[in-house]
């Protein structure tokens, strides 16, 4: 990828592009010693991110014997990968996935999601992780003024569930908030931040570790036989009898548990970082050290790396799943449309991941033939995942207060989820079309 600069020079963006996340110059999946599989435990969990290890901490610490397997190393699913941007529920009001339940269960979402950042923060704080948390607020900021009407009735409703924590910041604001005149307002959320995922991830590797859980890297489960007392987990490497067994591969999920192959869907987002920026640069993008999203069909989410100096930028520039080059390139045009002032910054980072993707956008986690589950981020797990990993180890323990809101019966299928190939890519063309439109017709309106 290359362009010209002032002086007629060209300039390549992405020399010397790694195609790993920049987080793991921090932290890096971890790859454990082979040794033999246990041949019987309490609890065996699928799966090393988030989700899968938040319930062996808690497993653990109330005694349970649990192995946590990973196909590959341990974090190197979508935990290792995400923006890092911490939430609480935003997303099932901005998804318009609330509408079509009735208040009562939008009530209890709410609820559980900000149960889920009260649950994280207390996490941190607790056991002291070393995962670069701030509660620095999320900006969500319209692409559109119409999105910015849309916004005023999210806060409305998102301050009823968390008093105090919602402002709305008019255009004429805005600059205080972002250094980009392509917006047209935002909605802040205060008690939202953002942490750095893969120390976050080794944190709760460490304490899941400390805690007696025992962690083993490159051993795919084939399968899960049923059985009247303990379950047969088949791995790659051999067999071990779980008395509970808990999947929680969430956009990596594929045979092992044929009931979620139907109903999550592993789609994939981008990110770039960038080379480190000239201090006075990066605070004038961000001057607040915000987590940014867009209101656009398609979004972007941006932010500087904890350590102020980068701008961290994800999303899809195309309907298509590319390669890492050509996503930098289309993510570089997106993120110099906000900020033309980084048109001749270098990219050293470009990375993918997967999310898990769900008929109503909303997380499920719940037991289907005696086997539990915890999947369907759509998009924004940090918080969640970690979350539902936890309250999926009260129910094995038999110590919920009450049923958590995602645990409900009913996990539609993804009509035609066996021709994810070619429905992703047409939905996805018809969201990036209208948002190139509805993003012409605002320049205009400008
Ligand atoms: C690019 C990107 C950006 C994101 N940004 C954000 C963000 O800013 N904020 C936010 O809240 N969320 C974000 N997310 C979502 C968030 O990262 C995820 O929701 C969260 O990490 C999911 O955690 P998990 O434990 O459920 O799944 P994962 O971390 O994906 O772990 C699933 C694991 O299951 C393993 N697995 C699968 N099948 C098997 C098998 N058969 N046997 C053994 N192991 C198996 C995989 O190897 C994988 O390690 C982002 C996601 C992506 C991809």
């Amino acid at each position: 990828m290359r362009s010209r600069d002032a002086a007629g020079h060209t300039v390549s963006h992405t020399a010397g592009l790694k195609t790993t996340p920049y987080w793991w110059e921090a932290a890096r999946p971890q790859s454990t010693p082979e040794a033999p599989l246990p041949e019987r435990v309490d609890v065996a969990i699928v799966g090393s991110g988030y989700c899968g290890l938040s319930a062996a901490i808690e497993l653990s610490a109330a005694g349970r014997s649990v192995v946590v397997l990973d196909a590959g190393e341990l974090g190197i699913g979508a935990s290792t990968r995400s923006g890092g941007m911490v939430t609480g529920g935003q997303k099932f009001v901005v998804s318009g996935a609330l509408k079509s339940h009735a208040p009562a269960r939008q009530q209890r979402i709410l609820e559980d999601a900000k149960a889920s950042l009260d649950h994280i923060e207390d996490l941190i704080q607790r056991h002291s992780l070393d995962a670069d948390y701030v509660r620095c607020g999320r900006l969500i900021i319209a692409w559109t003024p119409s999105h910015y009407a849309r916004l005023q009735g999210w806060a409305k409703l998102l301050e009823t569930y968390a008093p105090g924590t919602i402002e709305l910041v008019p255009r004429e604001h805005l600059r205080d908030e972002i250094g980009s005149e392509r917006f047209f307002g935002g909605l802040l959320v205060k008690n939202y931040g953002g942490l750095h995922p893969a120390k976050y991830h080794r944190a709760l590797r460490n304490l899941a570790h400390s805690s007696g859980a025992n962690l083993v890297s490159s051993t795919p489960v084939l399968r899960i036989e049923r059985g009247n007392g303990d379950h047969l987990v088949v791995t790659k490497r051999g067999r071990i009898a779980a008395r509970s067994v808990f999947v929680a591969t969430n956009g990596y999920s594929a045979d092992a548990e044929p009931f979620l192959k139907s109903r999550v869907i592993g789609a994939a987002s981008y990110i770039i970082a960038t080379e480190p920026l000239p201090s006075d640069l990066a605070r004038k993008l961000s001057p607040r050290g915000r987590m940014f999203s867009d209101t656009r069909r398609s979004l972007c989410y941006f932010r500087l790396s904890p350590d102020g100096t980068r701008v961290v930028f994800g999303g899809r520039a195309t309907a298509r799943e590319l390669d890492e080059e050509r996503a930098a390139a289309g993510l570089f045009g997106k993120m110099c449309e906000i900020w033309p002032e980084l048109a001749g910054s270098r990219i050293s980072h470009c990375w993918r991941g997967n999310f898990g993707m769900t008929y109503d956008h909303i997380p499920h986690m719940g037991t289907h033939d005696g086997v539990h589950y915890a999947v369907g981020c759509n998009g924004s797990g940090v918080t969640m995942m970690t979350y539902l990993g936890h309250q999926t180890a009260l129910k094995i323990l038999g110590r919920q207060n009450r049923p958590c809101a995602f645990d409900v019966d009913a996990f539609p299928k993804v009509p035609l989820a066996w021709a994810r190939s070619w429905t992703v890519p047409t939905v996805t063309s018809y969201y990036l079309a209208r948002d190139w439109i509805e993003g012409r017709l605002a320049a205009w309106s400008r």
